[in-house]
């Protein structure tokens, strides 16, 4: 999860600021603590390391009066598995000389033993975290071979190492190496002009490069101001050309929003727009990215399809069931993959599975989906990340296209995956002969348009019309709160829920509208709100009885409607209104209010709405 930077450079720099500086672009992945090591003028490794935010290491940073020039250091920030979220559990974690230090990102699993072996060796540990053995394991296998070879140490010291991890490593007795290894969790080279970079995501390193090398499972980098090696954990080496990335630096920064998560919001149409950029021209779809496992005949025998998602992608997943059964009348499933890979799951060659996942690094997706491969499955990953883990277990990828999310919960990659995730299934039926050019013409025509409609809820929302941030103020001190929908309107509502508990920590459930009276109704009273997704659809009567039930309880009734619908101020409170669209389109409509809602909800309550409390993006752990 957590956020790893390093730099190693020719000649001497503020190596400090570019640590802080990166770190504070990569601060979503983990905010428990955060921590630098840089190298001395004296030869020394200089140690910050502070609970809490970035800002409490920047404080004790500049309490430090001797700030220097270096050439060399890392930095990390925290999302903790393992040990208390305090100081000394942050990282950077030295080995017993002080002059070795590593940052990890992920779990070492067999980190109790190994620690046992190596106390029983004398080494002294300080922290609680599974990290620290790292540092104690390099330590060995440096002082034990007589060359002080930082590399090797590093790849011996892994071979020992069973869990997942990003990590960075820096000596002392090296200022012009930093080392890089990965197995399991991200981690990205950024090349410069006699400097390098190392970190777990691109945004913390535009500003200094645009030439990045992606690190795959099992390798180590080696990064000197002169250029960077990639070799095997065995010390075979690897070519690879560097990417060059084309996201601007405006578009991982706020670009004038108080936050990400709105400036996210507003972007949604244009996410929504690249997700369907050339993969519909005259009415027609193209998905060249599904050419080669078309070709392979891997598809031919599909009998059943299983969705592997968590959280927000889950419920894109639970839309994408609906769309894919009607158009291809494939039974689906859609799975959270922290239950999928645990439940024994009868999969095989005819079942399909699509992975759903923002970072492409899920680590619950990631098990589940190599799982099913091991018993023959296809794998369609559709992800955010070019290069990420998933893409490497896929047989085909969709890409979302929707450029960095930096706010920690899901609002742009739900609206892409959820498109893309159409566009999948609209293959899929054509694919069976179930859609024909007419339909299809229909379908993707009903699609194109969604960006405008998307921008049109938006424009009122920034205008002066605007009745959502009125009513989230209004609804800022309830405690709890439910959501119901039917059919595509269920996932609309779980997702709107979960939107809700996310950044405003309300209580909030979603269900379908259907069930309420079959228990949780009794959850309902003056006090707790009822949002019912109440768009046109063929359920919409029946949604509509399901409202009355709980307008008899007293309950405040919040409603998102379709435009034109008049009928149902009757039975409302409030209402939110989105453009008309297929009734399988809607939640891409229905979703912008009830994000709006939640993101207004939470600034009233005072929330940090970017970086919520407990939770981290990518999550790369099980
Ligand atoms: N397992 C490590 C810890 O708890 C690293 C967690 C992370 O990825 O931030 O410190």
């Amino acid at each position: 999860m957590c956020g790893i930077i390093g730099y190693v450079g020719s000649k001497e720099t503020d190596v400090t600021s570019i640590l802080l500086e990166g770190l504070s672009k990569l601060e979503y992945r983990g905010y428990d603590s955060a921590g630098i090591a840089v190298l001395g003028s004296e030869g020394n490794i200089k140690l910050h390391r502070r609970a809490g935010k970035i800002a409490n290491l920047v404080a004790t940073v500049e309490e430090d009066v001797t700030p220097e020039l270096s050439t060399l250091g890392i930095g990390h920030t925290r999302w903790a598995t393992h040990g208390r979220p305090n100081d000394i559990n942050a990282h950077p974690h030295p080995d017993c000389t002080g002059g070795l230090t590593v940052v990890h990102n992920g779990i070492i699993e067999n980190y109790a033993e190994l620690r046992i072996e190596l106390q029983q060796e004398g080494h002294s540990f300080q922290s609680d975290t599974d990290s620290e053995v790292l540092a104690h394991l390099i330590e060995r296998a440096y002082f034990g071979d007589a060359n002080h070879d930082l590399v090797l140490a590093v790849r011996t010291a892994l071979q020992r190492v069973t869990g997942s991890y990003s990590i960075g490593v820096v000596s002392n007795e090296h200022p012009d190496l930093l080392v890089g290894a990965r197995c399991a969790g991200p981690l990205i080279v950024g090349i410069g002009e006699g400097e390098q970079f190392l970190a777990s995501d691109i945004p913390a390193l535009l500003k200094h490069t645009r030439r990045v090398l992606i690190l795959e499972e099992g390798e180590v980098a080696v990064l000197r101001p002169e250029g960077v090696k990639l070799m095997t954990l065995y010390g075979t080496e690897i070519e690879r050309e560097p990417t060059t990335i084309d996201w601007d630096t405006e578009a991982a920064e706020k670009g004038g929003y108080p936050y990400f998560v709105i400036k996210e919001i507003n972007e949604q149409p244009d996410a929504l727009r690249r997700a369907l950029t050339g993969r519909i021209r005259d009415g027609k779809l193209r998905l060249p990215e599904m050419e080669r496992i078309e070709h392979s005949g891997l598809l031919k025998n599909i009998q059943r399809i299983i969705v592997v998602a968590c959280g927000t992608s889950f419920h894109a997943g639970m839309i994408a069931k609906y769309a894919i059964e009607k158009w291809a009348r494939i039974p689906v499933e859609t799975i959270t993959a922290a239950e999928f890979r645990y439940c024994d799951p009868i999969v095989g060659p005819d079942t399909l599975c699509i992975a759903v996942t923002q970072s492409g690094e899920t680590a619950d997706t990631l098990v589940g989906i190599r799982q099913a491969r091991e018993h023959g499955a296809p794998v369609i990953a559709v992800t955010n990340i070019v290069s990420s883990a998933i893409t490497r277990l896929a047989d085909a990828v969709l890409y979302l296209q929707a450029g960095p999310e930096i706010g920690v919960v899901a609002t742009k990659s739900f609206v892409s995956s959820v498109a893309v995730l159409y566009l999948l299934g609209l293959y899929l039926g054509e694919q069976r002969g179930r859609i024909t050019a007419e339909q299809m013409s229909e379908f993707t025509g009903a699609l194109e348009i969604l960006p405008e409609q998307i921008q049109r809820i938006l424009d009122h929302a920034n205008s002066e019309h605007d009745s959502i941030e009125p009513l989230a103020k209004r609804m800022a001190d309830t405690n709890s709160m439910i959501f119901i929908g039917r059919g595509v309107g269920y996932p609309t509502a779980l997702e709107g829920a979960l939107k809700l508990k996310e950044i405003s920590y309300i209580h909030a459930e979603g269900f379908p509208a259907g069930e309420l009276k079959h228990g949780s109704i009794a959850l309902l009273d003056e006090h707790t709100p009822l949002v019912a997704v109440a768009t046109a659809s063929h359920v919409y009567e029946k949604v509509v009885s399901n409202i009355q039930e709980v307008r008899a309880r007293d309950a405040h009734i919040i409603v998102v409607a379709t435009e034109g619908d008049e009928r149902i101020r009757q039975h409302a409170d409030d209402i939110l209104y989105v453009p008309a669209t297929m009734e399988v389109f809607s939640p891409l409509l229905a979703s912008v209010p009830l994000q709006l809602f939640a993101y207004h909800v939470a600034v009233a309550r005072g929330c940090n709405v970017d970086q919520p409390r407990n939770l981290a993006k990518s999550v790369t752990v099980e």
